[in-house]
């Protein structure tokens, strides 16, 4: 699996004369590789892939890589790290090295220009690579959905006035946790009453109060593969405002879900959402864009913003998450996190988008 996507690098990377790439970012060493560690590098080159860690992950790594990777404990060396990775690509006669632009630091920068094969941007050539899922990728996104869902109706039982936020945010959690997942995919966002208007509110020590309506979003990270998902749910009968608005948020995210397939790309669907609350009187109440791709990261490509050229194609991801923030009243999110199939998209999000009401 880890050598077909490096194949795939190779082969893209072609295009744009790259010969070899250094993958420097954890999150794409894991892709790359199917080391989890967070130290060191790997070096992919058409003859070799050579992954630089260090004592302490060195078992860790043999036991998750498969094929042809070689494990070096660069620490053994003796001299920086990009003074290693410089000799050996000249070993291998490398000419044009692709390297990550979008995530290293300056001082990694500073350090790696000092190689001296030439570096190429590759961030974009990357994303492009895992911004289609396959199906066992899929498979895992699935189930990190499935486990939230489970936590979600788990915690809804427990939900009454007089909880709080973070009391709230802390049971899913756990029951994500205790459902399979390795970690909440991001930190989980519970914002009752006028916190609603907050869209990366934090959990407070807020009580939620009847009147309230709580914009849960959440998500579970399983075998590394993230989930996402938003619901609003009320406690006790909100107030008429509330429901209209709550009504308009369904609607456009019905009518922007029922757009997403092969073809379209993500600023038109931005622009179904947009188009449907603006008509609707709260277009300057939806500052956010609809969406974003996950995988491994809860934030990937492609996006779905005004600006995005991307085009759809099967195997990609996007959230379909529209909303409205009224300072001072509150706020509806409803989103569900999708696959993009050959005639239009997977939805593994089960729960109803009719309005929950805690009594
Ligand atoms: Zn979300
Ligand atoms: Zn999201």
């Amino acid at each position: 699996m880890t050598e077909t996507r490096c194949k795939k690098l190779l082969d893209a990377g072609q295009r744009m004369a790259f010969d070899s790439a250094l993958i420097t970012s954890p999150v794409n060493m894991r892709y790359f590789s199917g080391f989890t560690g967070d130290s060191g590098c790997l070096l992919i080159t058409k003859n070799a892939r050579i992954l630089y860690t260090d004592f302490r992950y060195t078992i860790q790594a043999k036991e998750q890589t498969e094929g042809k990777f070689i494990i070096r404990d660069f620490k053994k060396y003796n001299m920086p790290l990009w003074q290693i990775v410089s000799e050996e690509l000249e070993k291998q006669g490398c000419r044009y090295c692709g390297y990550e632009d979008n995530t290293m630091t300056v001082a990694e920068f500073t350090d790696y220009s000092r190689i001296k094969c030439p570096l190429g941007s590759a961030s974009a050539l990357i994303s492009s690579i895992r911004c289609i899922k396959s199906q066992d990728e899929i498979d895992k996104i699935i189930k990190a959905q499935s486990i939230a869902e489970t936590a979600f109706n788990q915690v809804i039982e427990m939900m009454c006035p007089g909880m709080t936020e973070k009391e709230v945010a802390i049971e899913l959690d756990y029951f994500m946790k205790k459902a399979g997942a390795e970690e909440p995919s991001f930190d989980t966002i519970i914002a009752s009453g006028p916190n609603g208007a907050l869209c990366h509110a934090i959990p407070s020590d807020r009580c939620l109060t009847k009147g309230d309506l709580v914009v849960m979003d959440f998500g579970a990270r399983y075998m590394g593969y993230c989930s996402d998902m938003t619901r609003t749910v009320a406690i006790g009968e909100p107030s008429a405002e509330l429901m209209k608005i709550y009504k308009i948020v369904r609607e456009a995210q019905a009518l922007t879900l029922h757009a997403v397939k092969p073809g379209i790309t993500g600023a038109q669907l931005d622009a179904i959402a947009r188009e449907c609350i603006t008509a609707r009187g709260y277009g300057d109440c939806f500052g956010h864009s609809l969406g974003h791709g996950f995988g491994l990261e809860v934030h990937e490509a492609p996006s779905a913003s005004k600006t995005s050229t991307t085009v759809l194609r099967p195997g990609m991801t996007v959230t379909v998450e529209p909303g409205i923030y009224v300072e001072g009243l509150g706020g509806v999110r409803i989103e569900d996190c999708v696959i993009v199939t050959e005639k239009g998209h997977f939805n593994p999000v089960t729960t109803t988008k009719d309005l929950i009401i805690i009594e």
